[in-house]
């Protein structure tokens, strides 16, 4: 048989909780679904293999948002994220993850995963926030997979690699019932029933181009192209604040972290092109990205990550992580290009847009629980909605969404599925691959996020939105009439393109419908510059409703810590006024 070819296929298994995305959260999500009932069938199914998949792949620098006692409390925390996130949190989900996160690091640190601790043994938190203290420094971070592997391992999980889910099934009580999924090498459609379902699929990663026009060059995990925000969006969930973008403050070219947190506590920063610190704080924010961007507008770019003035001990105790943990392809990369921290300070830009509520909030709307707005579905990790989350919020979230979704199983039988939904899928899956002739699926992908950059990316223009969308809308009409797929590989890819189409209209309605400025860069909207608490202090939520893409107010849960006015707008000012 050669490589990929289509194989016709279709089978069916059940199981009582399916996690979909076996990245960061949804590892943690299935540990605890199988502990809390190990008796239940808890299927964890990826894309790509467990054990080297998602954003963590490779390892992690450090953990953004640990609330370690000593050093920050959950009420300090959830203060930080609310006024990060320019007051648009319902707070009970950031403090629940605040409350319980340092009991997940002490069960990660028995997983054997280790994190940077002082000479008395204890956690050595730093400060890169605006306000308090919680990154914690993962010294052999490359660990994380391989120890989260282990334990799914010994929990026996049943794991699919190379299945990619591509749409929800529910049942006609509107409860969820299952998935459906794709094998990534053979075409094969495998059904899975389920009384649950956790979605972990991560960011919407590839909706930008990168700026060196790489399709895979993203700053996110390449394989996380949005498809759990388009399943969402067609089981008829609800999507909050979509139009908050991701954009981050990245190494020119090589579009990964440069990374402020690992070498600021060392006392590295942010600087322009006269070696001055423009940022009050590195932590990154909307705010933080619009004075990034005004900087490279204002003629003193390119804006740089400087460690130049430290020791010479300091560099190589930075390098040491920077090279080798998370990201062993950044020593490589600077190596090639002949930049030594020493000497020459490295030199920044602007990522792509992306849906991410890791670094920003935009995702999969969730209660504290994870409960999603359709019974039995749950979502964690950077496509569900609690800001700022990064990878100790997937982690911990993720085992909110494990335990909750295990308890909904316990107490219900399988929904039932129509056999014509699951025959449609199957048609809508495989018509690439009927086709004779036409557009190859990177032509299609490579087409819509040009377009995405063209006209979605901020500033956002009201006038570009409307043309942008028009071109979307035509490049769809080719896509859904004219795609082609020869082999499984490339299914896989014309599969992703459909998520990624559904997250540029998403992008783009969600934008419209806010009619304010918000989140710095992120949500910037020229035709209206200023921030409106008095219309727009609320979530967004965008979802399907008689088959039409609709956007709605959703009004902001009373706080659980209250934010003093004069501390409302800290991180409005992150500028540094130039002193006398
Ligand atoms: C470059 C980079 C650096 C970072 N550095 C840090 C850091 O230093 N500290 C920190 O705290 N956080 C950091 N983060 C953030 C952190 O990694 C993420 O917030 C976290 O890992 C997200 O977990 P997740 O489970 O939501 O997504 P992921 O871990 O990305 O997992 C998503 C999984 O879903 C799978 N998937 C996608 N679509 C499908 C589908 N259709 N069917 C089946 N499977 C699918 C993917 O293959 C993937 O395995 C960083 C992120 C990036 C990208």
């Amino acid at each position: 048989m050669a490589m990929d070819e289509i194989v016709d296929g279709l089978s069916e298994v059940s199981c009582d909780v399916l996690v979909i995305g076996g990245g960061t959260a949804g590892p943690m999500a299935a540990l605890k679904a199988k502990a809390k009932n190990p008796k239940a069938n808890v299927v964890l199914l990826e894309k790509a293999n467990v054990k080297r998949s998602g954003a963590i792949s490779m390892g992690m620098d450090g953990l953004n948002n640990a609330v370690i006692p000593g050093y920050a409390t959950p009420e300090q925390y959830t203060k930080e994220i609310t006024i990060a996130n320019d007051g648009i949190v319902d707070q009970k989900a950031v403090y629940k993850y605040a409350q319980s996160c340092y009991s997940i690091i002490e069960e990660l640190d028995s997983f054997g995963i280790r994190f940077l601790k002082n000479e008395n043994g204890d956690y050595a938190v730093k400060k890169v926030h605006h306000i308090g203290t919680y990154v914690l420094p993962m010294p052999n971070g490359e660990t994380v997979k391989k120890a989260l592997y282990r334990q799914l391992r010994r929990a026996r999980i049943l794991i699919s690699n190379r299945y990619m889910a591509t749409r929800l099934l529910k049942s006609s009580d509107g409860r969820i019932a299952g998935a459906v999924s794709v094998n990534t090498r053979t075409a094969e459609i495998l059904v899975i029933k389920a009384k649950a379902v956790i979605l972990c699929m991560g960011a919407a990663g590839r909706l930008g181009l990168p700026t060196s026009g790489y399709m895979f060059g993203t700053y996110e995990n390449a394989a996380n192209s949005g498809d759990g925000y388009a399943m969402a969006y067609h089981a008829g969930a609800a999507l909050a604040n979509l139009e908050c973008f991701q954009i981050n403050p990245l190494i020119k070219d090589y579009n990964g972290p440069a990374c402020a947190y690992v070498a600021g506590p060392f006392g590295a920063y942010t600087a322009n092109n006269e070696d001055r610190r423009f940022i009050e704080c590195d932590y990154w924010s909307g705010q933080m990205m619009l004075e990034f961007y005004n900087e490279l507008l204002s003629g003193k770019g390119p804006v740089f990550l400087q460690l130049k003035h430290l020791h010479d001990k300091t560099i190589e105790e930075i390098e040491q992580t920077l090279h080798k943990v998370e990201r062993p392809t950044r020593g490589l990369f600077q190596e090639g290009r002949g930049v030594d921290y020493r000497k020459e300070s490295i030199e920044m830009h602007i990522s792509e847009i992306g849906f991410c509520s890791g670094h920003s909030a935009s995702g999969v709307f969730v209660d504290d629980n994870a409960r999603t707005t359709v019974p039995g579905l749950y979502a964690a990790g950077d496509m569900a909605s609690v800001p700022h989350n990064y990878m100790l919020g997937a982690f911990t979230n993720g085992s909110f969404a494990g335990l909750d979704a295990m308890e909904f199983a316990d107490n219900h039988d399988f929904g039932e599925i129509d056999a014509a939904e699951i025959a449609l899928e199957r048609e809508r899956v495989l018509a690439p691959t009927r086709r004779e002739d036409g557009i190859p699926p990177n032509q299609i992908e490579y087409k819509t996020r040009r377009l995405v950059n063209d006209y979605l990316q901020p500033p956002k223009v009201t006038r570009k939105y409307e043309l942008g969308m028009r071109r979307l809308a035509e490049v769809r009409e080719d896509m859904q009439e004219r795609m082609i797929a020869r082999n499984a590989h490339e299914l896989l890819r014309a599969l992703e393109v459909q998520s990624i189409m559904d997250c540029a209209d998403m992008a783009a309605h969600a934008s419209l419908f806010r009619e304010e400025s918000r989140w710095g860069l992120y949500h910037w909207r020229t035709d209206f510059p200023e921030k409106d608490n008095e219309n727009w202090f609320c979530h967004t939520l965008l979802s399907q409703q008689d088959g039409r893409m609709t956007s709605e107010k959703r009004a902001v849960q009373p706080y659980v810590v209250p934010i003093a006015d004069d501390e409302k707008d800290l991180y409005d000012k992150q500028r540094i006024r130039a002193s006398a």
